[in-house]
C-alpha cells in the first residue's frame, strides 16, 4: 500500500472513478459523502492526502478545509481540492482556505494520481514526516 487518501465527495460517478483509479495504484482510498463524515474520518483515520470536493451539500469544501486544519493529527496533510469550480478566483479561494493544490473536474483519468502524487511527494519532501 503507497498511501491513504481520504476523499470526500458526494458524486457517485467521481467516487468510483477515482476510487478505481486511485486502488489500481496501490492507493488505500476511505470515502465520505459529506463534510462531517470526512472530518470524522480525517482524526479517525488520519490519512496521507485528502482529495477534497468543494461543492457539497451542507458544508462546502472551503469550510471543510478550514475545519480540517483545526484538526492537530491533519494539519500538515496535503489537502487538494478537486472540483469543477474553475472561475478565476476559486483557486485562490481554496488556497486561502487550507488547500495545497487544485485538480479540475473533468477528471483525466490519464494524469489525475501523477498530479495528486505531486503534493503527495512534496507535502513529505518539505514536512520530514513520519
Ligand atoms: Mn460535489
Amino acid at each position: 500500500m503507497k498511501g491513504k487518501i481520504l476523499y470526500i465527495e458526494d458524486n457517485e460517478q467521481n467516487l468510483y472513478l477515482i476510487t478505481y483509479l486511485l486502488k489500481s495504484m496501490d492507493y488505500e482510498v476511505i470515502q465520505a459523502r459529506s463534510g462531517e463524515e470526512g472530518l470524522a474520518c480525517a482524526s479517525a483515520c488520519v490519512p496521507d492526502l485528502i482529495l477534497l470536493d468543494i461543492q457539497l451539500p451542507g458544508m462546502d469544501g472551503y469550510e471543510i478545509a478550514r475545519r480540517l486544519r483545526e484538526i492537530p493529527m491533519v494539519q500538515q496533510t496535503p489537502i487538494v481540492a478537486v472540483t469543477s469550480y474553475a472561475m478565476v478566483g476559486d483557486r485562490e479561494k481554496a488556497l486561502a482556505a487550507g488547500c495545497d493544490g487544485y485538480i479540475e473536474k473533468p477528471i483525466d483519468p490519464v494524469t489525475f494520481v501523477a498530479r495528486m502524487e505531486s503534493h503527495l511527494l512534496q507535502q513529505r519532501d518539505s514536512g520530514g514526516g513520519t
